[in-house]
């Protein structure tokens, strides 16, 4: 979503009459609604979210209570640059300020306290390992341009481990990325690819999470919540899936 697209769209004609049945209440299924009365100019009420579990936010979730602990499945690490994301929460009201968005508040958040960690990697018991360099040898760094520029179509079928030598695996740079992406030797080459290329910019920085942003509060109760009372006041959830669809 690029300020060139952020146009005042015109209202399809018959779009009051047309109805929308989302399955699924994580973020696309929200972010899917939220679309479609605000760009798609849908009635609000032609819209139903089915969600087939007893909560909504899908893979962002989060429970728990101070008194038996918190429950979050991960963390997503978010970036400036996921501009759908951020126009999406540039509509949704805080639940905290009246007149100012989850963007205002995650952008304020992020501005008072940046992510800027001290300490990426341990190694030998506890100690802090040398991170002053990335550890790629020329070899490496060779393998990793080579990637950026091969087509997916001559990659296919190739993993992590057959592309890099046995020397990529024990950089700060591969231990940064597997850590963060969750990324394994087996997994595809063509997936390390288009997360190398989408997060080029942040290897400046990497070394302390530099631009890296978070929520105020978990990701649940900072995006999810907020986007659930925003789209509830008009837009039907429902905790089951159409007998059909199962
Ligand atoms: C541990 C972890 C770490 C992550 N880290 C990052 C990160 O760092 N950065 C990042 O950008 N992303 C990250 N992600 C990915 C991100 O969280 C997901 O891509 C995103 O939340 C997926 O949203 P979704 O709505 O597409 O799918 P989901 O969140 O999976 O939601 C799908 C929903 O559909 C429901 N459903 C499925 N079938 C039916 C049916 N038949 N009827 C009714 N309901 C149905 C499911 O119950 C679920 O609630 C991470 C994810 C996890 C789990």
């Amino acid at each position: 979503m690029k300020n060139y697209d952020r146009i005042h769209t015109r209202k399809p004609k018959g779009i009051d009459e047309r109805k929308a049945f989302i399955i699924g209440g994580g973020i696309a299924g929200l972010a899917a609604a939220a679309f479609l009365i605000e760009d798609g100019h849908m009635p609000a009420q032609n819209i139903t979210v089915y969600e087939q579990l007893k909560e909504i936010g899908g893979s962002m979730d989060a429970c728990g209570n101070a008194k038996l602990g918190y429950v979050s499945r991960g963390e997503r690490e978010l970036e400036p640059y996921m501009e759908c994301l951020w126009y999406l929460f540039g509509m949704v009201p805080s639940l905290e300020e009246p007149g100012r968005t989850v963007l205002d508040e995650t952008r304020e958040c992020n501005k008072i306290l940046p992510i800027h960690a001290k300490t990426r990697l341990l190694e030998n018991n506890g100690q802090k390992r040398d991170i002053s360099t990335l550890a790629l040898t020329k070899q490496d760094m060779e393998d990793m341009a080579k990637m950026t520029i091969t087509p997916e179509s001559a990659i296919e079928n190739v993993t992590i481990e057959q592309w890099f030598k046995p020397s990529y695996f024990r950089s700060n740079l591969w231990y940064y990325w597997s850590s963060m992406l969750a990324f394994q030797k087996w997994h595809s080459l063509i997936e390390m690819k288009r997360y190398t290329v989408r997060f080029m910019h942040h290897l400046d920085g990497i070394d302390f999470l530099k631009g890296i942003l978070r929520t105020k509060y978990n990701q649940y109760d900072s995006m999810i919540l907020p986007l659930i009372k925003w789209l509830k006041k008009k837009v039907s959830i429902l905790f089951q899936a159409p007998r059909s669809l199962i």
